[in-house]
């Protein structure tokens, strides 16, 4: 690792000179469960765009509104894809705050955002990480321990915030996405979120190149058009496709506050038909 250290939170084979989303996100976030090169990617974007700082921040709290505006619409139950480095405010802290009994399965791809979300949750009954790749939904909603926790007959919400980026168009998102549809009971919701270059293309470009210089796998910002078009088989509850702190935000936005600075795109959706 950077320091020469091997430090406990650090999983066996995690290869410290490459920079992973969930490291890199942790850090401007202000967390330590990141290396020198999740670092400099973060200090190297923050230089060109506001986005940096802005889009964390603002993606958490939306996520923490989705997922109490999920259980007013009566949802106990959540799956959570790219979950992260825990943090401040994980939905299983949210949702169990309220309903104990709320149960949570997180997924992500990364070994560190994996093992620090295990430690976390060690005696908590009603949630548990998974390491996998979104990008294979069968392998997760199959998995024992989703089926364990999670019942498919029953409304839930699947989560798939600041995470859509990493799916390429190789990937073919839309049909990773109608398969996620197609495990939600009726009264599910998505809750979604995607960078966006829609209002800064040139500075949002340079930071995918930042990022894609040093991340295992590259990231792609999409416009307007190209994230709504993601969700045409989503019906979006109100306020619609918005930056993320314009969605039901707890208080009004400061006059002066410009919620595009996030460069990110937001919405709760309910399955079409
Ligand atoms: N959803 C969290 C939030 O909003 O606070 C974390 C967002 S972070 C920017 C994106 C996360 O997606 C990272 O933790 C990354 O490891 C994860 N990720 C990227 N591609 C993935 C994939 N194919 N399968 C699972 N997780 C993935």
């Amino acid at each position: 690792m950077d320091s020469g250290f091997a430090e406990s939170w650090v999983p066996e084979g995690v290869d410290t000179t490459v920079a992973s989303p969930a490291r890199v996100y942790d850090y401007g976030l202000g967390g330590s469960h990141n290396f020198a090169v999740d670092r400099q990617v973060h200090d190297e974007f923050r230089r060109i765009s506001p986005a940096a700082e802005r889009s964390a921040w603002d993606n958490r709290a939306f996520l923490q509104r989705a997922v109490r505006f999920c259980q007013q619409q009566g949802i106990d139950q959540f799956l959570d894809l790219g979950s992260g480095v825990p943090t401040v405010g994980n939905v299983h802290e949210v949702a169990q705050q309220h309903d104990p009994a709320a149960r949570v399965v997180y997924v992500d791809i990364d070994p560190v955002a994996v093992a620090h979300s295990r430690r976390l949750l060690d005696g908590n009954e009603g949630a548990v990480a998974l390491q996998a790749d979104m990008r294979h939904p069968d392998a997760i909603l199959e998995h024992p321990e989703t089926r364990r926790l999670l019942d498919f007959d029953r409304p839930l919400a699947v989560l798939m915030v600041a995470m859509a980026h990493y799916l390429n168009d190789a990937d073919a998102p839309a049909a990773i996405l109608a398969r996620y549809r197609a495990a939600m009971a009726p009264g599910s919701l998505l809750v979604f979120s995607h960078i966006t270059n829609e209002d800064f293309p040139e500075e949002i470009s340079r930071g995918e190149a930042i990022f894609n210089a040093h991340l295992a796998e590259p990231m792609k910002a999409r416009t307007r058009a190209e994230i709504s078009a993601l969700l045409d088989d989503f019906e979006l509850v109100e306020p619609g496709l918005t930056y993320p702190a314009l969605w039901r935000p707890d208080t009004p936005l400061p006059a002066e506050d410009d919620p595009r600075l996030s460069a990110c795109l937001a919405a709760v959706g309910v399955p079409r038909g």
